[in-house]
């Protein structure tokens, strides 16, 4: 599932279940809002990898500015890849599917967010949700983004984040929600994983004599990036989202009722309790 809508709406599915599971005592998010804000960003961050290709639809979020971006990320893979590589490992020339599509990139882009918003708080989690939203925004709807210009999709973006300013009390810890980058990260891993080509997960350590071949799943289970598997699991997760955001918005969630027990009525509401 290499489309970018089953990246995004993967993303926003797996963030949404982790927001409702992660105790409060841990961090975890005890308002709505919040919770809705982790999955935004957990749903962001399923297209973070892909900014290492400038022909990808998430390299034009934000214009020129996301396209420079994607061809700084691209060239620095390659050189990493280059400086790194064994004898055994070809040269590479493009850096797609390398240095952003390892286990490594996934903790320490979640690392990075969570200094972040440890030390800046709440004005770091929301600029990070407009960055982010930008880029699932483009991965949800690459049809319409298309048409779009990049000022509306930033704008929508910029919207969200006000909304996000105005009404999440910023309840997660740092931590909690700098981890919403790296569930993101990982839940595209996984899709790519499980394509034709696989991804170099664990690179740069050595894998018998090479140090960035790829990984995946055994052969027969691999899908076609484009196939009818991508469009099923698109469904499922657009199901995951749409039965998750209605327990979160009402208030029931999915942790009350069945996975984590001390999580009351009281895990999830509009507003912080007093
Ligand atoms: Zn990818």
């Amino acid at each position: 599932m290499v489309m970018g809508p089953t990246h995004a709406m993967s993303g926003a599915a797996v963030g949404l279940a982790v927001a409702q599971i992660l105790p409060a005592q841990w961090g975890g998010v005890t308002t709505i809002p919040d919770a809705l804000m982790f999955a935004g960003i957990a749903a962001g961050g399923a297209l973070l990898p892909d900014l290492d290709s400038p022909q990808a639809t998430v390299s034009r979020s934000f214009g020129p500015l996301s396209q420079g971006l994607s061809r700084v990320v691209e060239n620095a893979s390659q050189t990493f890849v280059n400086l790194t590589r064994s004898r055994k490992d070809p040269y590479c020339r493009n850096g797609h599917r390398t240095a952003t599509h390892t286990l490594w990139f996934a903790l320490g882009t979640g690392a990075a967010a969570a200094a972040l918003m440890s030390a800046f708080g709440k004005a770091a989690a929301v600029a990070l949700l407009f960055v982010l939203l930008g880029l699932a925004i483009r991965g949800l709807l690459p049809e319409w983004s298309k048409k779009a210009d990049w000022l509306v999709i930033t704008g929508v973006s910029a919207l969200v984040a006000w909304a996000a300013w105005q009404w999440a009390p910023n309840s997660g810890s740092g931590v909690v929600m700098g981890s919403a980058v790296t569930i993101g990260v990982l839940t595209h891993l996984a899709g790519d994983f499980i394509t034709k080509r696989g991804i170099p997960l664990l690179a740069p350590l050595p894998l018998g004599r090479q140090r960035w071949r790829n990984l995946g799943t055994p052969k027969p289970l691999r899908i076609a990036a484009a196939g009818p598997t991508d469009k099923v699991l698109l469904t499922a997760f657009t199901l995951m989202v749409l039965v998750q955001l209605y327990l979160v918005i009402t208030g029931t969630t999915i942790a009350q009722q069945s996975l984590v027990p001390a999580l009351t009525e009281s895990k999830l509401r509009w507003w912080p309790a007093l």
